[in-house]
């Protein structure tokens, strides 16, 4: 694979964008949404059905992946992609994030973080150097860098500390990634809910030159007005040419805020999630499965919906499935949601190339906000 990862921007309306990220293993169109494949699965479903909701990349879990089966044990079956039958694009996340969420006995310094895995309590290192190997042999085709999020609340002096770290992180990440044509490193910018942390980071993560930022340490809690309040001026502080990643989000209401204020790619678990736990999400808003209303409805979850849950489904037989706690609940609902979640992120590419991107905006607010239909 000599092509290199290229990102093109194709129209923007507002803040928000539309493009295609160029990859050797296909084309990502942004805005896009990753699901989340934690442990080389998207639980509930199988790759062909993921792709048929319209994802055109999936994110793997370097935490998860590493502890078990392991990365050399990938790598030596051939790589994630083989391993797990998906052949298109995979970004995978450093590690750091779940070492701080998952682990037991951590102990952060300045080279990297020590801990006990969560499966079996053995010890294991991750430094930069060590995340850049173990996503070079899973097959990663959007590599992360190695950051810190410091744990919330944090004081502004805490952030800023660990916000350096993660930039000298990031430069050893750079480092020790080399050049890789095909693949492709982000950089990830740190800083809190603080303006001028931001903007530090941001100039530090350009200075070193990456293929697509994240903006990280959101979506941990902070509720959607203090992440909408970064996401007012972070991503202005980017190079406008290439990808900018949101980690970690969200609900759909997230997402399209997040995009009208130049987010290109987001990944959450909630799709999937929600899905097991009988959460569904529509146009209308969520709906429980679970309530005793949908046991006599024999209308779908959306009459607009083509998804395999919605054309042959009713209400009735997902409520019932999911009380007996039959597998197909989780795999129908899952199915569902992640097309839900795809069918947003083709209306809002749509709408930004046809520069309607605020009527399609106040339409999907104005549809949830009138609620689920009427229960018989
Ligand atoms: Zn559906």
């Amino acid at each position: 694979m000599t092509q290199r990862i290229s990102f093109s921007l194709d129209a923007t309306d507002g803040k928000a964008r539309t493009g295609v990220i160029s990859t050797p293993r296909g084309d990502i169109r942004t805005p896009a949404f990753m699901p989340v494949g934690t442990a080389g699965t998207v639980k509930a479903m199988m790759p062909e059905s993921v792709r048929a909701t319209g994802a055109d990349i999936l994110l793997g879990n370097t935490y998860h992946l590493m502890l078990r089966p392991t990365a050399e044990r990938i790598d030596r079956l051939g790589g994630l992609h083989k391993f797990m039958n998906w052949e298109r694009p995979i970004l995978t996340d450093s590690g750091g994030f779940q070492v701080m969420s998952l682990a037991g006995l951590r102990k952060l310094t300045e080279e990297g973080v020590t801990f006990a895995s969560h499966v079996d309590g053995s010890k294991h290192v991750i430094t930069p150097e060590r995340s850049m190997e173990i996503q070079k042999l899973l097959g990663s085709d959007i590599v992360m860098c190695f950051d810190e999020c410091p744990a919330l609340p944090a004081t502004e002096e805490d952030v800023a500390k660990s916000m350096r770290m993660s930039m000298r992180w990031a430069q050893r990440s750079r480092d020790a990634f080399g050049d890789r044509p095909g693949h492709a490193l982000f950089g990830i910018m740190q800083g809190g809910v603080t303006q001028e942390l931001r903007e530090e980071s941001s100039q530090a993560l350009t200075d070193i030159g990456f293929d697509g930022y994240a903006v990280g340490g959101l979506a941990v809690g902070e509720g959607q007005e203090a992440m909408f309040g970064v996401l007012d001026y972070a991503p202005d502080y980017l190079p406008q040419d290439k990808p900018r990643y949101l980690m970690g989000v969200g609900k759909p209401d997230d997402i399209v805020g997040a995009v009208k204020r130049g987010i290109d790619m987001m990944d959450c678990v909630l799709p999937s999630r929600s899905g097991r736990n009988g959460q569904v999400f529509t146009r209308h808003g969520a709906i429980n499965i679970k309530n005793a209303r949908h046991a006599d409805d024999p209308r779908p979850l959306d009459e607009n919906c083509t998804c395999p849950a919605c054309s042959q489904y009713s209400r009735a037989y997902l409520h019932h499935v999911f009380r007996s706690h039959e597998m197909i609940s989780g795999m129908l609902l899952t199915w569902h949601n992640l097309h839900y979640f795809q069918e947003i992120m083709q209306g809002m590419r749509d709408a930004i190339a046809a520069g309607t991107f605020a009527a399609w905006e106040a339409d999907f607010h104005a549809v949830r906000a009138a609620g689920d239909i009427e229960p018989l």
